[in-house]
């Protein structure tokens, strides 16, 4: 009997060591921070010629929730509201589309069982018009828009696509049914390469090995890093979290240590940057936060379109007035995330 206990004591201790180990610790202490040298990327994106961008807008694509110790290690077990995103960057030097949202099925694989189908027409639609587009890294959440549009083909050659995201990105399409034939010469690069005027873009590897940051300077002075899943969601960055390693070792693999590297390194690089904008792309709570802010505009409907039914949509609070585009189209389906 007293034999029994003891195992059914050590058996205890294990399993909550095991679960301590995958989902809670986020010990950093000896992991080296990884510098971002935000200066290439300035020199880089303005190395380009012509106007630099206007404006960023974002899309939501789709929406839910995932236990927060997921995303971020030691983060609790509540429920934390995630979402998947595009981005684009627009102005007179052309359009640049960052990541390309997803299909219903990839979003549902991820629990994002809100889905607005528009909301990836208007991403197709996007890329359609785009100059450029450009992944964060090479995951389906990521990429699986691009690889599922019907302008695939047209579109391919507007992609800047280093060699580490072209062997993934072609697999995506062939689950698409497509050829990769389409697809462009990789990019062989190092450090900061311009993409467009006030655009530019440096190797990030760890949360994948194409894993990339996306540095933005619009005409305004304004700043912007899009860092992908290294920092998915703010509390990565804000308490320097990584993710669990039932995520970072088994769900969806990557270089941990590297990735809570380049945490430290963009939370020095936010500290001594005023103005600098980081992107939480998979943070649904900070993207419902931007309509209020007025870094990016909300929705890929036509600006000029959405601007002049501003009046009408804004009469009722102060922080609806405060969004530029509030009123957008996607503005109705931030609204239900919200309430849902
Ligand atoms: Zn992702």
């Amino acid at each position: 009997m007293r034999t029994g206990w003891k195992i059914a004591a050590v058996l205890l201790l294990a399993v909550v060591g095991a679960a301590y180990w995958l989902l809670i610790d986020n010990r950093t202490g000896p992991i080296a921070e990884r510098p971002i040298d935000i200066g290439a990327l300035r020199r880089a994106a303005a190395a380009m010629p012509g106007p630099r961008p206007d404006a960023i807008d974002l899309e939501i694509v789709a929406q839910g929730t995932s236990p927060a110790t997921l995303l971020v290690a030691g983060g609790g077990f509540g429920k934390a509201g995630i979402a998947a995103v595009a981005f684009r960057v627009r102005g007179p030097g052309g359009t640049v589309l960052i990541d390309s949202g997803l299909t219903r099925e990839q979003a549902g694989t991820l629990d994002m069982t809100d889905y607005d189908a528009a909301a990836q027409q208007r991403v197709e639609a996007a890329m359609d018009s785009a100059d450029h587009i450009v992944f964060t890294h090479e995951h389906y959440d990521h990429i699986g828009g691009f690889a599922a549009s019907r302008g695939m083909a047209n579109n391919a050659a507007k992609l800047f696509l280093p060699r580490t995201q072209y062997l993934p990105l072609a697999a995506e399409l062939g689950r698409a049914g497509k050829s990769a034939q389409a697809l462009p010469p990789p990019v062989e690069r190092q450090g900061a390469t311009a993409l467009a005027p006030g655009v530019a873009v440096m190797p990030m590897p760890g949360h994948t090995p194409g894993s990339q940051l996306i540095y933005v300077a619009l005409a305004s002075g304004r700043e912007y890093l899009f860092p992908g899943d290294v920092t998915s969601m703010e509390r990565n960055l804000s308490e320097t979290r990584g993710r669990s390693r039932l995520v970072a070792d088994w769900l969806a693999p990557e270089n941990r240590r590297a990735v809570i590297g380049w945490i430290k390194g963009l939370r020095t690089l936010q500290a001594r940057t005023p103005g600098l904008t980081i992107a939480f792309q998979h943070d649904r709570d900070w993207l419902l936060r931007q309509r209020n802010d007025g870094a990016f505009h909300i929705g890929f409907g036509d600006p000029a379109r959405v601007q002049a039914r501003k009046p009408a949509g804004q009469a009722q609070t102060t922080s609806v007035q405060a969004a530029p585009f509030a009123d957008g189209p996607a503005f109705s389906s931030l609204t239900q995330g919200a309430a849902g």
